[in-house]
């Protein structure tokens, strides 16, 4: 009785472990998902929106980055570490949402063609910000803004997760072409 006890026991266990090695192996399962090599379409077109938007409100923006390869974006984090300009980012290839396609930067751009980051600048003279004024529209059209971030504040960085993180999306998910 005690040694079927002790079978039973050891069966359970053995049962139970390859129910989790299953679930673990099933839920790191990369898939097969190519990388994308564009803008998301949805990103694309609140992109559009944000500049036409912006432009109606007086101030013009230029999109400096939106999709950014792996090896772009490593190239990019290490400027300022190991090649000469500022540090712009702290996420090396496949880390960021731009290598997704999921992200654009903005810049603002003056009548005489010049860009500029300046977050107070006010060109359009109505006692705002032009740059919080555009970030505003933006989140409206549903992006996140990087100078809302605790870490590392990525002041002209707009985003559209649409609820994967970079583990999710790295492992192969992907938003749905037609998300809105
Ligand atoms: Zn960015």
């Amino acid at each position: 009785m005690k040694k079927a006890l002790k079978k039973i026991t050891l069966l359970l266990f053995i049962i139970i472990m390859a129910m989790l090695i299953f679930q673990f192996i099933v839920s790191n399962q990369v898939e097969d998902s190519p990388l994308p090599t564009k803008l998301h379409p949805t990103v694309a077109e609140a992109k559009d929106k944000l500049i036409s938007q912006t432009k109606a409100n007086g101030i013009t923006i230029i999109i400096t980055d939106g999709f950014r390869s792996i090896a772009e974006q490593d190239a990019l984090f290490e400027q300022g570490r190991t090649t000469d300009g500022n540090i712009v980012t702290n996420v090396r290839g496949g880390d960021s949402y731009h290598n997704y396609g999921l992200a654009i930067d903005f810049a603002l751009q003056l009548e005489d063609g010049s860009v500029i980051w300046d977050l107070e600048y006010d060109g359009n003279d109505n006692g705002k910000a032009d740059w919080m004024e555009v970030v505003e529209i933006a989140k409206k059209l549903g992006f996140t803004w990087g100078g809302d971030w605790d870490n590392f504040r990525d002041y002209p960085h707009l985003q559209m997760d649409f609820d994967l993180s970079i583990r999710a999306l790295k492992r192969g998910k992907r938003p749905d072409e037609n998300t809105n």
